[in-house]
């Protein structure tokens, strides 16, 4: 395991101080499986008040006191310490009414969620009491223990649970899926922000359809998003869909690039498609009107789960957008004016995902014609004359590095910059910027533009 050094002189301290230590949870489950881990998790038979007293010379942060951890920072780096602890008696369904200090690492891991979760590493050797490496080879989370009283003590495992099978690529062990399935309702009693974060993770995964089915198949949306329930199973009866609601949609989330704004707007933008149903005198379906109504939910969903005003401004743009497309030059540039290139390059993505999501044919006749439209709003673009500082091929950062020190040069460099390329947009390249620069002598060294 290449662990760094820092993390292992935390590890070696404690240890030649007299304590056992460990690493423990994630990131050993990282290391067996090759990957960076995110964080780094300490555990150790002192008490925080021993950590504090072995770290005195570092900066050391109570983070959890009642809880038995404490933070301390080495070379910039936070590591949490916990004193190995087993918890009391869970009421709330999310978090122990009280904990107690043990002696053993065994002891400790038994809390654990997952089998793959309860490794530990003490730098020499693995404690591994419940297979978390043979579950680890073979892709599979399971719970430590009871599957069925660990989700009854902590709700949220039912949507970590889900995260790491779509994180990871693994599969969940039917009992484990099924306790969960059948546990979903103490959802309710986590933080919206947490479930909300989960759900982060599981949509910006590399392709989470195939968790998200199967958070659909069991129900488990009914507690935090309601509204995707309908989309199961939903025929749709058009040609160009060959696909249910439901999994048109996951498709539309698995092709588009796997960036939180981009994810949310695709995973949002059929969700009223349920409730504008209705058919023409040939049998065909129509969803008049689903993207105003799947705007509207995406709103009132994304409030409900404490995203930011900003997120939601977003996704609900996206969304409302997703079935306009211009036809001429002349609704290009007013869709430019109105979104701003940055948006409307997302609603381009959150376009070109839900074609390919289409049926084959339809998907590929779509495309062409997104193609073409993109390309020519990309030009109309490109030929916009700079009209503010955020338009320049430069910014503030590559004056600092050519030599321009800090503060109100900076500022009149930039705007006498825009002046001379409101002048003559020709001048708008990095390097011709640079230049300029060095002629109006304020940066140390440029070379002229070949
Ligand atoms: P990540 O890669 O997101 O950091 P992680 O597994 O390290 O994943 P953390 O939230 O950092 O997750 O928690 C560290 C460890 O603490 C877990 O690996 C697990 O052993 C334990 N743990 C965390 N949350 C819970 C929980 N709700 N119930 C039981 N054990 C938990
Ligand atoms: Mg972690």
């Amino acid at each position: 395991m290449n662990i760094p050094v820092q993390i292992l002189a935390i590890l070696n301290k404690l240890q030649s101080s007299g304590h056992n230590a460990y690493l423990v949870g994630g990131c050993v489950r990282d290391f067996v499986m090759g990957r960076i881990p995110s964080d780094y998790d300490i555990c150790t038979d002192a008490t925080p008040c021993r950590v504090k007293a072995v770290f005195s010379k570092e900066r050391v942060i109570e983070t959890g006191l009642r809880h038995g951890t404490v933070t301390v920072i080495t070379d910039g780096i936070p590591v949490e310490i916990t004193t190995f602890r087993k918890d009391g008696d869970y009421t709330d369904h999310r978090r122990p009414s009280s904990i107690e200090f043990v002696k053993t690492i065994e002891a400790d891991i038994e809390r654990r969620d997952f089998t793959i979760n309860a490794i530990a590493y003490d730098g020499n050797k693995i404690t591994d009491p419940f297979g978390g490496e043979g579950d680890i080879a073979a892709g599979v989370i399971r719970c430590v223990g009871n599957a069925r009283r660990r989700f009854g003590e902590d709700a949220l495992r039912i949507m970590r649970m889900f995260r790491f099978a779509a994180v990871l690529g693994f599969d969940i062990d039917p009992d484990t899926l099924k306790s969960a399935a059948d546990n979903k309702g103490l959802l309710k009693n986590i933080a919206k922000e947490r479930i909300r974060e989960e759900f982060n993770k599981i949509l910006t995964s590399p392709q989470p359809s195939g968790v998200l089915r199967i958070m659909l198949d069991n129900g488990i949306f009914d507690e935090f998003i309601p509204e995707f329930t309908p989309c199961g199973g939903f025929v749709q009866n058009n040609p160009h869909h060959c696909s249910t609601i439901s999994e048109h949609i996951l498709n539309a989330v698995d092709y588009i690039r796997p960036e939180l704004i981009l994810r949310l707007s695709a995973f949002f933008h059929d969700i009223g498609k349920p409730r504008c149903y209705g058919e023409d005198d040939n049998g065909i379906g129509h969803f008049f009107g689903h993207s105003k109504i799947s705007g509207e939910m995406t709103s009132k969903i994304m409030k409900r789960l404490r995203y930011s005003r900003k997120e939601i401004t977003t996704v609900r743009r996206l969304v409302d957008r997703h079935m306009t497309l211009p036809e001429n030059q002349k609704q290009m540039r007013k869709l430019i004016a109105d979104l701003g290139p940055d948006l409307l390059m997302l609603l381009l993505e959150l376009k070109a995902a839900d074609i390919s999501a289409l049926t084959p044919s339809t998907a590929q006749k779509y495309g062409r014609e997104l193609a073409a439209i993109k390309k020519e709003i990309v030009g109309i673009i490109e030929s916009m004359p700079p009209v503010t500082l955020g338009d320049l091929a430069i910014n503030g950062k590559d004056l600092l590095d050519i030599g321009i020190p800090q503060g109100k040069k900076i500022g009149e460099t930039l705007s006498y910059l825009l002046e001379r390329v409101i002048d003559d947009p020709q001048l708008n390249n990095r390097e011709e910027l640079l230049y300029q620069c060095r002629i109006k002598n304020v940066a140390l060294s440029v070379t002229p533009p070949a």
